[in-house]
């Protein structure tokens, strides 16, 4: 491959953008997938991706995936052809408060609303769009059925630390590039790959406790959808509820619990996932539609986060992680693709820095970057799941949950007040959207004090059924 910049490991969204973005920084990019099948745009692509489309190596490509506005926002102004093949093959434009805009606490649209417009899709419809931009972008190839396997040192430019060069792939071929791009997501091989080559490890850290997904999509009967949530997530004693409306008037349904919540695995039965459906509120008339899938289980989804810059030097040189390879998050916040998309345009902005070739600078500058925009993200929902884990924990030993953490109260205080306030909701919205910052949100005079008075305390609310009324539903009292 003589001339080649960049190689970015997987294909999915993430390493995708990155290879769209490098690449409009006039630099030559080849992706290394290793799932087989391409798929090609057209015009029944959405209903081709849903159907045909394998992907053996991201074990939720067909769970429901949600691309919320600062995703959005970074496509639109930084990959305009993602957008394009977005709207081509039907993705649903949405406006997350709308749900709202029809209480009468929240009196309606206001202007300025339109920062919470999204456009969004079924994920194996999303990739699609991601995969058409692709193949149009002059400067990014993309190989499927190749498998990366090991990686290729050189000459050291920090002394003791690897300098990767290049990717030998699963039948023996040797790549070589100036800059390596993990985007291999969530399971990726290359932290596995790195230790085998010594030096120092990176600091990396992964939750002790996981959720447990169990998801379910369904299509109107005469392609109307249910009307827009007021909210998409609702939190109950041991159970949170997900609402994500899709392309083509499909949406999707997710329970979402601990892993370590045995007595509700029995979720994974259509026939109990629709009976504690039931039950929850806030789902119902959302599970009168066409199903088009099974209860999809998705388990271990643990949070996770690398970083190769520790105590100030790279551990590794020439090799940089971005979206899940970087960090995987508790999903039921709908943030990876956005902070993927935040992330890999990071990168585009690093190297328009320094280039690929100064591989130092450029670690320093990536980490930099990154600690600013989306680390500070990953830790606040990290914090929160982890109070999430113990206030669960805590209901299944039947005590109730009690932390002095002022933060998880407000952000408690404030969850329960979004629905009630005009201003917490577009504040709330501002922070769930990866649009704010928390202390930017909530910097505007008077606004927290309206809900000082309501004490949070819990993730959930009543009216709402118990645990024990949950357990009833699903036969496990
Ligand atoms: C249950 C669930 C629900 C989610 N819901 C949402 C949501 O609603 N909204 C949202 O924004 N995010 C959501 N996410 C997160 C989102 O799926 C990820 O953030 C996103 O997929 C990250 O994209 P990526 O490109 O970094 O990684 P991936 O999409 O995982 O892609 C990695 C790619 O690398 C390839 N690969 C791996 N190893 C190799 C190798 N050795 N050689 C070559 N290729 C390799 C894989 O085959 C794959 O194609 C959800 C995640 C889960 C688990």
């Amino acid at each position: 491959m003589p001339g080649q910049d960049v190689i970015v490991i997987g294909a999915g969204p993430i390493g995708l953008a990155t290879a769209m973005s490098l690449a409009g920084e006039g630099l030559g990019v080849t992706v290394l997938e290793r799932d087989g099948e391409d798929f090609a745009a057209g015009p029944d692509a959405a209903a081709r991706a849903w159907r045909e489309w394998r992907r053996p190596g991201v074990s939720q490509f067909r769970q429901p995936h949600i691309l919320l506005p600062a995703g959005t926002a970074v496509l639109r102004a930084r990959l305009p052809r993602v957008t394009a093949e977005l709207e081509e093959s039907g993705a649903l434009r949405c406006n997350i408060v709308a749900g709202a805009w029809g209480l009468p606490e929240i009196g309606g649209r206001r202007p300025g609303d339109e920062r919470y417009d999204t456009l969004t899709a079924r994920r194996p419809v999303l990739e699609a769009a991601f995969a058409a931009a692709a193949a149009a972008t002059p400067g990014v190839s993309v190989r499927r059925n190749t498998e990366v396997t090991g990686l290729l040192t050189g000459t050291e430019r920090i002394t003791g630390r690897p300098h990767v060069t290049g990717v030998v792939t699963r039948d023996g071929e040797e790549l070589r590039a100036s800059l390596i791009v993990d985007a291999g997501g969530r399971n990726s091989p290359v932290g596995a790959l790195l230790a085998r080559l010594g030096g120092p490890p990176p600091v990396s850290e992964r939750a002790e406790a996981g959720f447990v997904y169990y998801a379910r999509t369904f299509r109107g009967a005469d392609g109307t959808p249910p009307a827009q949530a007021a909210w998409p997530l609702v939190h109950h004693e041991t159970v949170s509820t997900i609402v994500i409306p899709g392309d083509h008037g499909t949406w999707s349904l997710c329970l979402v619990v601990s892993g370590r919540d045995h007595a509700l695995k029995a979720l994974r039965d259509t026939a109990v996932w629709q009976r504690a459906a039931a039950v929850l509120p806030e789902l119902a008339g959302r599970t009168d539609g066409e199903p088009i899938t099974g209860v999809q289980v998705m388990a271990g989804l643990h949070s996770r986060i690398r970083r190769t810059v520790v105590e100030g030097r790279p551990v590794v040189t020439g090799l940089l992680h971005v979206g899940d390879a970087w960090a995987a998050t508790d999903p039921q916040f709908g943030l990876g693709l956005s902070m993927g998309l935040a992330h890999a345009a990071s990168l585009g902005d690093a190297v328009a820095k320094t280039g690929p070739q100064d591989t130092v600078e450029l670690a320093l500058r990536f980490d930099e970057i990154t600690e600013q925009t989306v680390a500070p993200v990953h830790r606040r929902l990290r914090e929160w799941d982890r109070h999430r884990f113990a206030e669960i924990d805590a209901a299944i030993a039947g005590r109730r949950y009690e932390t002095d953490d002022p933060g998880w109260n407000l952000t408690n205080a404030l969850d329960q007040a979004k629905l009630s306030d005009p201003d917490v909701l577009r504040a709330m919205a501002g922070v769930a959207c990866m649009l704010d910052t928390p202390e930017h949100a909530f910097a505007a005079p008077g606004l927290l004090d309206k809900v000082g008075a309501t004490g949070g305390g819990t993730a959930w609310s009543r009216p709402a059924p118990t645990r024990a009324e949950v357990l009833a539903a699903v036969g496990a009292a």
